[in-house]
């Protein structure tokens, strides 16, 4: 299930997924109060020390749906490094590999 996927990813990957909160909370993407408050205190002390009702409240008010997403493609992970560009820049949710097959497509309809 994809919610127990992502926390387990914030857990394992904490580092890269802060980065990812402060890029959020930075470009003004968060607007819910109480989601706001929770995602600077990961960023600042780490995810380990949630309770239950903050985990409810980061998974399925804050990242849940719109701010977490697996690839449309191959349905793979997409690195922390790589989610904000893959929904807010490129906006195609896809994973860097399938972005590159993708333009590759695309420059071939040119030739
Ligand atoms: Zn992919």
């Amino acid at each position: 299930m994809l919610r127990e996927k992502l926390k387990q990813k914030i857990i394992s990957e904490p580092t890269e997924c802060m980065a990812y909160l402060t890029e959020l909370v930075k470009s003004n993407r968060i607007y819910n109060g109480e989601v706001l408050a929770i995602i600077i205190d990961v960023i600042k002390n780490g995810p380990y020390q949630l309770t239950n009702t903050q985990w409810d409240a980061l998974l399925d008010k804050g990242l849940l749906p719109d701010f977490y997403v697996e690839c449309d493609s191959c349905e793979d992970t997409i690195p922390w490094s790589e989610m904000y560009h893959a929904i807010f820049i490129a906006r195609d949710h896809y994973c860097p590999f399938c972005r590159y097959l993708a333009n590759k497509e695309n420059t071939r309809l040119l030739d």
